[in-house]
């Protein structure tokens, strides 16, 4: 069994960036430039929103965090997107979800100018990403997960490969790239959720596995056949009192037993995490590049 270590991966792809983006700075480029905004006071949201922002502040891109309390109303939201829009300076921007429920997610995504999408929620960029036209942005969690099994020469081709869960921003985007006539991608693929029978014994056919549904250790090792290559999207926090912090990061695939039998396996926390800021940071980059 081999670990698909993300933390690694998503360095060496920040260290290119840094060096990209010194590049630009010494031939009198402009920087890239990431916009976050984050909406009340959820401990996860700010903990990724944190950790993209100290990504930028590593390679060198220039970051703003726009901060709203709870109760924002989603005119304000969506006036502060347009004044982003229309402002030169951003290459990038991001509104960490999910919002507050009186905030209309679909109209926040909508209103983000498409060049500045970033995360790759925007209709017209999950539309490119299904006709794999290059100029668009994928989401940053699919994309980061291309990426993982690209850096580490995962082979793909012809395989079938089994996605648990269909939500926009990962379970389906996913299922796309890895069916497309690409490297990574290629492969036969299975989309599972919540109503599929038969659920195990598709898995137990799967030559490669996207754990994307948000159950604590759901993957268990009778699921998983000998060599498949397993890759756990899953984050939840599962309340833990030896923690400091009072809990622990559980992915959706029973690690201790499901690793034995893989070929390659992601660990959660440090695989799937990592590169989706990575991915993040490379979008970035491209939109700064495209825009000028
Ligand atoms: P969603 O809740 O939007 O989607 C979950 C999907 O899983 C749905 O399609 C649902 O099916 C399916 N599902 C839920 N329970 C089961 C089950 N028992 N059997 C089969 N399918 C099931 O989640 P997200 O896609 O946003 O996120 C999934 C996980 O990935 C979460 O833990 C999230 O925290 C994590 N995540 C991690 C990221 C990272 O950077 N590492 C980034 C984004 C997410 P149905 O459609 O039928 O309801």
């Amino acid at each position: 069994m081999q670990l698909l270590d993300g933390k690694k991966t998503s360095q060496a792809i920040l260290d290119r960036l840094k060096i990209d983006v010194a590049q630009r700075l010494a031939s009198g480029k402009k920087i890239p430039h990431l916009a976050a905004i984050l909406v009340g006071s959820n401990g996860a949201s700010q903990t990724y929103v944190n950790s993209k922002v100290k990504a930028c502040n590593e390679i060198g891109f220039v970051s703003t965090l726009i901060e709203y309390e709870e109760e924002v109303s989603e005119m304000k939201l969506l006036d502060k997107i347009q004044e982003l829009n229309e402002d030169m300076s951003v290459d990038g921007i991001l509104v960490q979800l999910p919002l507050p429920k009186h905030i209309s997610e679909r109209k926040v995504i909508e209103a983000i100018s498409v060049s500045k999408d970033v995360d790759g929620f925007h209709p017209e960029n999950l539309g490119k990403m299904v006709l794999s036209e290059p100029e668009g942005f994928v989401s940053a969690t699919p994309y980061g997960i291309m990426l993982l099994l690209e850096f580490n020469h995962i082979s793909t081709k012809g395989k079938h490969a089994v996605v648990l869960g269909r939500s926009h921003i990962v379970g389906r985007p996913m299922s796309i790239l890895l069916s497309n006539n690409s490297t990574p991608g290629n492969c036969t693929v299975t989309v599972c959720h919540s109503k599929t029978e038969n659920l195990k014994e598709i898995c137990q056919q799967a030559d490669i596995i996207i754990a994307a549904i948000g159950q604590p250790e759901f993957l268990k090792a009778d699921m998983v056949k000998e060599g498949a290559v397993v890759i756990d999207v899953g984050i939840t926090r599962v309340k833990d009192s030896s923690k400091k912090s009072g809990y622990k990061l559980v992915g959706d695939v029973d690690f201790e037993n499901v690793a034995p039998k893989c070929s390659f396996i992601t660990p959660v926390p440090g695989g799937v995490g990592p590169m989706t800021i990575a991915a993040l940071m490379k979008n970035t980059f491209k939109a700064c590049a495209e825009n000028e």
